[in-house]
């Protein structure tokens, strides 16, 4: 018989509500019960992005489909700030750990592009999202960011959105005294991260062109890019974001 909390957190489609019943892919039916080993009764953490977090138990097990039904809600939904995460795509195993990282200190939106030194060009949009949904269930988030498909830097920032700002990370300024100051009360944010072999100077100069662009050092050393990445988020969040 089963314990009385849940033990596994999943992420679902489905709508959750009282009573309602949610009915498992044959990935999540292998999981929960092939994997996990659950049984009927047992009890299952559920979220979808919308309805919050909640208890749901299984009234039916198989191989490859199962159902489950809401119990209650055990906790609200909650968004992470509006703040995205733009980087340039670094090798698989690298930028696997950016989209697990930034997922797991809070963006609503995660955005690889193309830079003139970007060294991948390859950037599987669904095994990110599926990554990003991992992360999500395992830090207890209600909410998994939504990952974009690889497009050009240049095509972002020409269509960049009037009011959010960028705070772009900069390693021509590393070891310099260029960390935000000043007390921004912006909503909409963006964090951009180079590729490991930097900015060009062209690059450099549009983005300093742009009008709501602020620009970082990210201290004395030059990070790679994951590194970069956390850092910088760490930096945005207590600053500006839900840790304070
Ligand atoms: N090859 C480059 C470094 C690129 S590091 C060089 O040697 O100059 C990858 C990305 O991480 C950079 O484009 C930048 O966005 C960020 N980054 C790393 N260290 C940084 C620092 N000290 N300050 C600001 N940004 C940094």
């Amino acid at each position: 018989m089963a314990g009385k909390r849940a033990k596994v957190r999943l992420f679902v489609d489905a709508e959750l509500g009282p009573g309602q019943a949610v009915p498992l892919s044959r990935d999540a039916a292998h999981y929960l019960f092939g994997v996990m080993r659950l049984e009927a009764d047992d009890l299952v953490a559920l979220f979808n992005g919308r309805d919050g977090e909640w208890t749901a138990r299984v009234v039916s097990v198989g191989k490859r489909k199962g159902i489950l039904v809401c119990v209650q809600q055990s906790a609200p939904q909650t968004l992470p700030p509006d703040l995205w995460l733009v980087f340039a795509p670094v090798k698989k195993a690298r930028t696997d750990f950016i989209v697990e990282k930034a997922t797991e200190m809070g963006v609503r939106r995660i955005l690889p592009v193309q830079t003139r030194f970007t060294n991948s060009d390859r950037f599987r949009v669904e095994r990110q999202q599926a990554h990003a949904i991992e992360a999500a269930e395992q830090c207890g988030a209600t909410h998994a960011p939504t990952i974009e498909p690889l497009q050009p830097l240049d095509r972002l920032l020409g269509d960049w959105p009037a009011g959010r700002r960028l705070l772009f990370c900069d390693e021509a300024l590393a070891g310099t005294s260029a960390t935000p100051k000043d007390a921004s009360d912006a909503q909409q944010w963006a964090i951009l991260i180079g590729p490991e072999g930097g900015f060009s100077p062209d690059e450099r100069q549009s983005l300093r062109q742009m009008p709501d662009v602020m620009t970082t050092s990210l201290g004395p050393r030059i990070l790679r890019a994951d590194t970069a990445a956390v850092a910088a988020l760490a930096l945005w969040q207590s600053r500006w974001g839900d840790w304070r």
